[in-house]
């Protein structure tokens, strides 16, 4: 799950001081689920942006704007209106805006109402937790399934640094150290001979942007 928030207003018609007719496209995805591009805040930003003066020409929400197919296929049974706007307004991560640009036969401007915090984990009473960094090189087998590279405050890849005070990250006294619940995870699997093998430093050729794949018979090859 991408995280997005919402940006403040003034920051939105800040973006949009050179349009007037504006076309909001939000995310049936991501969006959605953290409540900053489904159907109610598509619904209540063209409220707001009326309110500012604007002229809402229209709005889609493509099930995941990320994805070329689904944005061309809204687009194109919204074309009329998209064809009245100057800009649109994109209530997504962003991803979702640079897949709105790159789609859009128009050309108009792609004006991000978001802003895109993390990819994370949500709970069961809606909260996130960022998980993962997408470095490329996934240790999680190794270390119970905690990660190192996003939960240490350091990415340490070989046990907690000299900070570590019962059991508390240095960088963050409220924080559990990334290590210390990696080895009691494994010491709870019996596992725990396991962190005596040294790991070799992370590639961080993997970790080079901008990544691109080819996807050839639903396999992902660089
Ligand atoms: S090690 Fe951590 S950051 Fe890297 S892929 Fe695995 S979960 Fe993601
Ligand atoms: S105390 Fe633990 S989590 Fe904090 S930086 Fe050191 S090793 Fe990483």
């Amino acid at each position: 799950m991408i995280i997005t928030e919402t940006k403040p207003l003034t920051e939105i018609i800040d973006s949009l001081k050179k349009y007037r007719a504006i076309f909001l496209v939000g995310c049936g995805e991501c969006a959605t689920s953290c409540k900053t591009g489904g159907t109610d805040e598509v619904a209540a930003m063209k409220a707001l942006l009326e309110k500012e003066g604007k002229t809402v020409t229209g709005s889609c929400i493509p099930g995941a704007p990320c994805t070329a197919a689904q944005v061309k296929a809204e687009f194109a049974k919204n074309m009329k209106s998209l064809r009245e706007a100057e800009a649109v307004l994109v209530l997504a991560c962003g991803l979702g805006v640079q897949s709105v640009k790159e789609n859009n036969r128009l050309n108009h401007p792609a004006i991000p109402a978001c802003n895109t915090i993390c990819g994370a984990v949500i709970d069961s009473k809606g909260d996130f937790w960022e998980r993962c960094s997408l470095c490329g090189e996934c240790v999680l087998a190794d270390t119970g399934g905690i990660c190192p590279v996003t939960l240490c405050a350091k990415g340490l890849l070989n046990g907690p640094c000299g900070g570590m005070n019962k059991g508390k990250c240095e960088v963050d006294k409220d924080k559990d150290c990334a290590w210390v619940l990696i080895y009691r995870e494994l010491e709870q699997r019996k596992d725990a001979a396991a962190l005596q093998s040294i790991r070799a430093p992370r590639d961080h050729q993997k970790a080079l942007k901008p990544h691109h794949k080819t996807l050839t018979h639903g396999t992902a090859s660089v």
